[in-house]
């Protein structure tokens, strides 16, 4: 018996846009979606309700982090992700593999394992794909992600090309050695902004038993354009018939405009990082709330935005932030993350209605970004 499925129910006419449901043993997933993300077993300063209110279905969780603090062993005692957080919805977790690689902590990668210093206590840490797949299925998640050897670019082709032949070697390891039925297996698929390499790696990653499959080492810091290039290129090369998933990405117009080259899912910490720091999305562009411009507005961020911090004033969110007062940054991760579901869901509804080209160019003006 499967515990998965994943059925598009539309395509767009203009683009390469999907409409879908991925099915999950803790609910479904509408497509395309945005993922919150809970590094430590929460979304920053959000409760479980709140996340849920902003319209997210389904939130990630960080291997890495979750592996070192509390511990795997404490989650899984705790009931897992879904018994410690009481987030009832999916759960996709990370490898650790991009957290070993953007926190810098690695020292080295061989064929066995990625071998890292602990940021809390500088223990070393050997990490394997079978290991990652062991401490995701104590987590419990919906979704595991097979580890990756993530490398900084830019970097040599043949840098480049041994990381992703690892990931497509360590991606086999990883569905080899996993145990649970209820957790679906994703691939990554890595080859830096080497069109042909990315091309090769997908080919042969979809040739393997994976419930879904993912876009890395991307928006580690190329330019947008490079981006979708490398995504175009790939999209065509996965299964038409699985959730395609572009990790760490990005801004509103990243998510969109990488939606009309195929892509289904996404996650982000820009919506809660920004929050916390005063910066709020809103369809004519993001706002920095601190700005003096905003002392005595009384406008809300965004006019028709459903969430609690679009009851108030902007003059009023602002003063929070000034007087350092919490509720400020938690406020405002809470209209970001309304903000992403928002945009979500109007992508669904435009694909639905053919005219998600057209979506394109009416946010990409509003936030005065040219076409
Ligand atoms: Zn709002």
């Amino acid at each position: 018996m499967t515990h998965f499925s994943f059925e598009l129910t539309h395509r767009d006419a203009g683009s390469l846009a999907r409409r879908g449901v991925f099915v999950t043993p803790h609910g479904p997933v509408q497509t395309p979606g945005f993922m919150p993300v809970g590094t430590q077993g929460t979304v920053k300063g959000v409760t479980i309700d709140q996340v849920a209110a902003t319209g997210a279905h389904m939130i990630l969780g960080n291997t890495y982090h979750l592996a070192l603090r509390p511990g795997h062993e404490t989650v899984r005692k705790l009931g897992g992700l879904h018994g410690m957080t009481r987030w009832e919805g999916p759960i996709l977790t990370d490898s650790g593999g991009f957290q070993v690689f953007s926190l810098d902590a690695i020292n080295h990668v061989d064929e066995e394992a990625a071998t890292f210093r602990s940021h809390l206590d500088g223990s070393i840490v050997r990490l394997t794909p079978e290991h990652s797949i062991e401490i995701q299925e104590s987590l419990g998640s919906d979704v595991a992600m097979v580890l990756d050897h993530v490398v900084a670019l830019p970097a040599e082709k043949d840098i480049v090309q041994d990381a992703m032949e690892r990931s497509i070697r360590w991606a086999r390891r990883c569905l080899e050695s996993a145990t649970r039925d209820d957790q679906a297996k994703f691939a990554i698929v890595q080859g830096g902004l080497d069109v042909e390499l990315r091309i090769q790696c997908a080919r042969e990653l979809a040739a393997m038993d994976f419930e879904g499959f993912a876009v890395g080492g991307l928006s580690v810091g190329e330019p947008p354009t490079e981006m979708y290039r490398i995504t175009e290129a790939t999209t065509p090369e996965l299964p038409e018939n699985k959730p395609r998933y572009l990790m760490g990405v990005g801004t509103p117009v990243d998510l969109i405009e990488s939606v009309a080259r195929g892509i289904d899912l996404f996650d982000c910490v820009m919506p809660t990082r920004n929050g916390r720091n005063g910066l709020a999305f809103t369809d004519s562009g993001s706002i920095k709330l601190r700005n003096a411009v905003h002392r005595e507005d009384t406008s809300p961020l965004q006019e028709s935005c459903p969430c609690i911090a679009c009851r108030h004033s902007r003059g009023y969110l602002r003063h929070l932030f000034h007087a350092k007062e919490m509720l400020g940054p938690i406020l405002l991760s809470i209209h970001n993350l309304t903000y992403y579901q928002q945009v979500m869901a109007e992508t669904r509804a435009a694909i639905e209605q053919n005219r998600f080209n057209q979506y394109v160019a009416e946010k990409k003006q509003g936030w005065g970004i040219d076409a």
